[in-house]
């Protein structure tokens, strides 16, 4: 059986988009293809030319730069979603950061400064973002981000980032309850390991990825293509009946402690 989703009328705003190996990017493309309106922030300016060339072959995408700890970015980068769109059907957020120096060490030595950034760009940005684009939003609009199972389990290294993460998925169902009257949808998507720059920052993280990939069910490590189709499930009318929910897309690695060697 075949499912066609069809999103050509709907509108969306993808929010953290910085090259092509980008998980933004692959829930873009999905969103894109299924004949979703894009329109895309970045963060700062150095990243608008990478985003230029990814959207030049589809027509109707625009890109406005916002920091998402700006509120006056923040308010412009919605004005102009109300001034294009008139409304809001699907809301991508697929921001995170810390400090290299919040993850290189022992978490005990977090300082305030570390803790605050990563919890304001990784955790509060998103609810920021939802907050603004509530009121375009009506029955059946949908927002999706992304997460990490170092919410759940201690990573190495992840140090701040897991907290933010946790931060991040419970402020998905706290956002799900208060949307929840008019049926709007807030999920987040907890992604296997993937080599996007983000990952980059973390210590060690190829030593991560090879594991993930040697211990996953699957034996590998799930794609960026998967996260995509994911979101799209959660985003379209096929995710109706889903809300402030952690769903997992990683080829089975979080269900298992170490797999047992062949
Ligand atoms: P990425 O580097 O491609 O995307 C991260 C984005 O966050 C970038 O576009 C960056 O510009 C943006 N960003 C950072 N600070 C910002 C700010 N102040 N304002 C606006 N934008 C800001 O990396 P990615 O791996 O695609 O990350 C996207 C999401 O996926 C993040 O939430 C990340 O934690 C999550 N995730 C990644 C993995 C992985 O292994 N790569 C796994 C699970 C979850």
């Amino acid at each position: 059986m075949s499912v066609t989703i069809d999103l050509s009328g709907k509108t969306a705003l993808v929010m953290g988009v910085a090259n092509a190996r980008s998980l933004g990017w692959a829930i873009a493309e999905q969103l894109l293809k299924a004949g979703c309106h894009v329109g895309f922030s970045y963060q700062g300016e150095r990243l608008k030319g990478e985003l230029d060339k990814l959207t030049k072959d589809w027509p109707r995408t625009w890109t406005q730069q916002a920091d998402a700890t700006s509120e006056e970015d923040m308010d412009a980068l919605f004005a102009r979603v109300g001034q294009e769109f008139g409304r809001l059907d699907v809301l991508v957020h697929s921001i995170a950061y810390a400090p290299r120096a919040a993850m290189d060490g022992r978490f005990i030595d977090t300082t305030p400064d570390d803790w605050n950034t990563a919890l304001s760009v990784s955790a509060y940005s998103l609810v920021a973002a939802a907050r603004r684009a509530e009121p375009l939003m009506s029955r059946g609009a949908s927002i999706v981000s992304l997460t990490y199972h170092a919410s759940q389990q201690v990573v190495p290294k992840y140090n701040v980032m897991g907290v933010a993460k946790a931060a991040l998925e419970a402020a998905t169902r706290y956002l799900a309850a208060d949307l929840g009257d008019r049926e709007i949808r807030v999920n987040t998507i907890s992604a296997g390991p993937m080599r996007t720059i983000a990952a980059r920052s973390i210590p060690n993280f190829i030593g991560l990825y090879d594991k993930g990939a040697r211990n996953a069910a699957f034996g590998r490590n799930a794609t960026s293509e998967e996260v995509g189709k994911l979101a799209l499930f959660l985003l379209s009318d096929l995710g109706t009946g889903v809300t402030g929910q952690t769903v997992y897309v990683d080829a089975g690695l979080s269900i298992m402690t170490v797999k047992e060697e062949q």
